[in-house]
């Protein structure tokens, strides 16, 4: 990729209006980086407002031979929005208007620059219902949501963001836009590029637009959170659920550790055990049937406390206290690095096991909390310094591969797990994803630097 001057970006602002350039190194800092961290300044920050402007971007790039690295809005967890070879930092973030929300069509038309809360609430003001709930909501983007096929809690009934994508509209690294599905809900016609785009981490075009999938929103939202003795038992009570023939929206567990920092957090009085909140939607009658089974079945496998939440300003009471599990860990501790690691279901508890003999055969606090339905567990160190942690990592990816798990379930590679992707995958595997990154960006110039 060329090094280029001041100068030589100068000629963007004559591409584009110049208030969508920026050169200033208090704007480059601003923008620069994720949630994993800064990396370096790109030499100039673009911030378009259209489709034809970030073509435009693109075509002048191309033929530069500059790299690009698209932004959402930088709550990543891995470093994917991190600049590694200067050139331009291609922001989406003035890109965030809804188009359109259809309730006959049950689609929402966006800009990729839309945050994910925010459409969220429009689409619920219409009775509609947006399912993918990344717990960074009311920051990330649909952009960035796309881009990693991001999850969360609810992805255990409702699935990931990929299969809420009917049409999206992505620019090429030459600059071509290419519009792909639309909004009927089915569409079989030729590869599925969706799926190629979905998840690709800004490696193969930039997503400008998308069109989502909508459902109604349910009639009602019940939960319960319990308490049981250890981890373990949590996690039976979960299998237990599903044997009962009941699939809820969301079971979310957390260990002891993670459940015991939080009280502490809060000067609650320490209970000890592991904390399981799941939650149910549906019709006003179903859910309601369907929480006294959820009740019985957590009773039955020893549950030691119940907190039952029977109206939506309930559940929402009981997503509070869990959001706060992850704030409590970070305010623990100088460091934590959160993995996201997902295993066969069968593995749960064999996966939390092994993390709590890694930490104490390395001396280290490590807390696991997370989506219990999916097998996605966040496997969270807790250090002073960032340092020693990749051998950890390097037992925790190896045992998780050795089960048939993946190394990450819904952040994404980026820089953080680049190291550890040609483990993740076979010889073939890394050869397609390259011979795909050549046939769509020949000159490199997407996301430079990163997994591949
Ligand atoms: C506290 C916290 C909680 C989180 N919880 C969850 C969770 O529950 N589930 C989950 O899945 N993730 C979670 N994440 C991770 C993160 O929020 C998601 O990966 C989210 O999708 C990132 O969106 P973003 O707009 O911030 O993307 P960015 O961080 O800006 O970018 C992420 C990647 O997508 C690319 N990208 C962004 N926009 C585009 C675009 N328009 N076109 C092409 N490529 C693009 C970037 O190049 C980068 O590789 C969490 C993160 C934090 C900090």
């Amino acid at each position: 990729l060329m090094e280029l001057n001041r100068e030589h970006f100068a000629a963007l602002e004559r591409v584009l209006p110049a208030e969508r350039v920026y050169f200033d190194e208090a704007e480059l800092v601003e923008f620069a980086g994720d949630k994993w961290g800064r990396g370096d300044l790109a030499d100039v920050l673009v911030r378009p407002r259209s489709t034809e402007e970030v073509s435009l971007v693109l075509g002048w790039a191309s033929s530069h031979g500059v790299a690009v690295t698209t932004r959402g809005s930088g709550w990543g967890y891995v470093g994917g929005a991190m600049v590694r070879r200067g050139g331009i930092l291609l922001s989406l973030d003035r890109m965030n208007g809804i188009r359109e929300i259809s309730g006959n069509d049950f689609v929402a038309v966006v800009e990729a620059g839309v945050v994910t809360g925010e459409l969220q609430r429009a689409v619920r003001a219409r009775g509609l219902f947006y399912p993918p709930d990344p717990a960074s909501a009311e920051h990330c983007s649909i952009g960035g949501n796309v881009a990693t096929n991001a999850g969360g809690p609810r992805c255990l009934k409702y699935g990931v963001t990929r299969q809420y994508v009917l049409g999206l509209e992505v620019v090429l690294a030459d600059g071509r836009i290419l519009e792909l599905g639309g909004r009927s809900h089915k569409n079989v016609t030729g590869f599925d590029l969706l799926g190629l785009f979905v998840g690709s981490e800004g490696m193969l075009g930039v997503v400008t637009g998308a069109t989502l999938k909508l459902l109604p929103y349910p009639a009602a939202r019940l939960g319960v959170a319990a308490v049981f003795a250890d981890l373990a038992g949590a996690a039976r009570a979960v299998q237990a659920i599903f044997e009962a023939g009941l699939l809820p929206c969301a079971c979310e567990i957390a260990d002891e550790f993670t459940y015991r920092v939080f009280q502490r957090m809060n000067g609650e009085a320490e209970t000890g055990g592991a904390h399981l909140l799941v939650e149910v939607d549906g019709s006003v009658a179903g859910t309601l049937a369907e929480i006294r089974e959820v009740e019985a079945v957590l009773l039955g496998a020893g549950a030691l406390s119940l907190r039952m939440a029977l109206d939506e300003a309930g559940v929402e009471a009981l997503w509070a206290t869990r959001r706060q599990f992850s704030l409590a860990l970070t305010a623990s501790r100088a460091v934590k690095l959160n993995e996201d690691v997902v295993v066969p279901r069968g593995k749960l508890v064999e996966l939390v096991r092994f993390a709590g003999e890694l930490g104490k055969r390395y001396g280290v606090d490590i807390a696991c909390f997370g989506h219990a339905g999916d097998g996605n567990i966040h496997v969270n160190l807790l250090l002073d310094s960032g340092e020693g942690a990749e051998a950890i990592l390097d037992e925790l990816f190896r045992q998780v591969l050795a089960w048939g798990g993946a190394i990450t379930g819904e952040h994404g590679i980026g820089m953080a797990k680049a190291r550890w992707w040609r483990e993740a995958v076979s010889a073939e595997v890394d050869e397609v994803h390259r011979t795909v990154k050549g046939a769509l960006d020949p000159l490199g110039i997407l996301n430079p630097g990163k997994w591949l």
